[in-house]
């Protein structure tokens, strides 16, 4: 398969040449993989929280693969729940932390499921026992549940680096695929064929943008080289598979990179064609800096431990294409909330057919991007609602960052930082004291104000924001 290692015979690094320690690994994935070894199993750590442990980084999470069958790792552990039809596993629950166990399956890797797949969660009975494996025409995994052996699992495996595995045996680790070299030179490598490895499973090629961009790896020509070529083949994910991806290049603490990343190779305008398609249109162009910007203070926030929201990171990915599609379709010169809201549903609901966003950041996202056009009202009483809107915190935050391309009013926005460091008292002084407030700043709130700012503004000129 690969002529630079020899399959079926792993090279086993012992205990005392590599730096894996027995404290950097999860007490719970150890105890996860005693119990396996003292039942009679093979039981071995894998994946990335192998490679990150040779890299002294902390792994996100701990996966464990043995030769004991899903129904055999249930009856090991109380708290141990299977998931997914087309892909089985075992899941062992520890409060918050969950150590999934993976059978040695004896084929390439399939899809994984899709994140918002009703039947993800759902124990699988044995009336639907899928104990086989389906490819479509195109040569996708489509389902695999044909178990194997350590030998036969390595081959299914994404890159070299991540089909490392740890031995609770005797601690030491089996390399089947030159692994261990690739992460000493940082190196992300396909196992096997790269054309075929993408073809069965295009969204290895996000997930090589992801850890290059996390582990500041480069690619091996040959696993580099199919990506531009092959990056089509996204459209054909399920939506709900990419609305998964997409946060996890985004919002992993590396986004900025990612996105780099994925518009290097040509990928990006595969997962958001209505957001690419804006960024090279002079009048949104700024819309991509607002992204850039916005990922990378994403990415200094999650470094900090803070919380970040994919209510947030959409209305960014987002923002240039709401705008484009509400100023196409906007045949006056002055567009207002509602046909903002128009463009916003119009945008997602063609988006919806690539990336499937979730309604539960879908209508916040629209919330956030309505508020933007109410930041112009600053004078009558009404105009304080902002403050106590559930979004005025995120949509301030977005309005900050069209201040910093340039793409909206900064006295607005000063206005608005001041206004909240106010006792109500003074807030009431502010909106009142301001009779002179051009009414055209509103986002067409009343009808008279419409009328006045329309006959105020050059047709055929696209406002660069609402
Ligand atoms: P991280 O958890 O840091 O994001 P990881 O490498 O652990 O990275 P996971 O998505 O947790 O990635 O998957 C665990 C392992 O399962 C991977 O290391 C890889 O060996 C295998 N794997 C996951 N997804 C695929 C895939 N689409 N194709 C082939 N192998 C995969
Ligand atoms: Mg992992």
């Amino acid at each position: 398969m690969n002529e630079s290692s020899t399959p079926h015979i792993p090279t086993i690094i012992p205990r005392s040449e590599h730096p894996i320690s027995r404290a950097a690994i999860s007490a719970n994935a150890l105890k996860v993989l005693y119990r396996l070894k003292e039942a009679g199993y093979q039981a071995f750590l894998v994946g990335g929280a192998v490679r990150d442990l040779l890299l002294g980084v902390r792994p996100k999470d701990f996966d464990v693969a043995t030769n004991a069958l899903p129904e055999e790792v249930r009856r090991l552990f109380r708290n141990c729940r299977l998931i997914g039809r087309r892909f089985r596993l075992a899941h062992v629950h520890f409060g918050s932390e969950i150590i999934e166990v993976a059978t040695f399956r004896a084929a390439a890797a399939p899809e994984r499921e899709d994140a918002e797949d009703p039947d993800a969660d759902a124990p699988a009975t044995a009336a639907e026992e899928p104990e086989d494996r389906a490819i479509d025409p195109r040569g996708r995994i489509l389902r695999d549940n044909v178990y194997g052996t350590i030998e036969e699992d390595v081959w299914r495996r994404d890159f070299a680096a991540n089909a490392l595995y740890y031995n609770i045996e005797d601690f030491s680790v089996w390399d089947f695929a030159g692994g261990f070299a690739d992460v000493a030179a940082r190196r992300l490598r396909l196992i096997g064929d790269p054309d075929a490895r993408y073809r069965e499973d295009p969204v290895r090629m996000l997930r090589a943008m992801r850890f290059a961009a996390k582990l500041d790896f480069t690619f091996d020509p040959p696993t580099e080289a199919p990506v531009a070529r092959l990056a089509s083949l996204l459209d054909g994910v399920p939506p709900a598979r990419l609305f998964d991806e997409t946060l996890k290049l985004f919002l992993s603490g590396y986004g900025a990179k990612s996105y780099a990343l994925l518009r290097r190779y040509g990928l990006f305008e595969h997962l958001f064609p209505l957001a690419a398609a804006a960024f090279v249109q002079p009048p949104y162009a700024y819309s991509e800096q607002m992204l850039e910007i916005g990922l990378q203070s994403t990415d200094e926030r999650i470094g900090a431990d803070k919380a970040v929201t994919p209510t947030f990171l959409f209305a960014l990915l987002l923002w240039g294409a709401v705008l484009r599609e509400m100023n196409e379709r906007n045949a006056g010169p002055a567009p207002d909330v509602a046909q903002l809201l128009d463009a916003c549903d119009v945008v997602l609901k063609k988006q919806q057919s690539r990336v499937a966003i979730p309604r539960r950041f879908s209508v916040p996202m629209r919330e956030l991007l309505m508020l933007q056009p109410r930041f112009n009202r600053r004078s009558g009483v009404k105009s304080l609602g902002l403050l106590h809107h559930p979004r005025f915190r995120a949509a301030y935050d977005f309005l900050m960052l069209r201040v910093q391309v340039g793409a909206a009013d900064p006295d607005v926005a000063a206005w608005w930082t001041e206004i909240q460091t106010l006792p109500q008292e003074e807030r009431l002084q502010r909106v009142q004291a301001r009779p002179g407030q051009a009414p055209a700043a509103d986002g067409g709130a009343s009808s008279s104000r419409r009328r006045r700012r329309r006959r105020g503004r050059r047709s055929g000129t696209p406002p660069a924001a609402p």
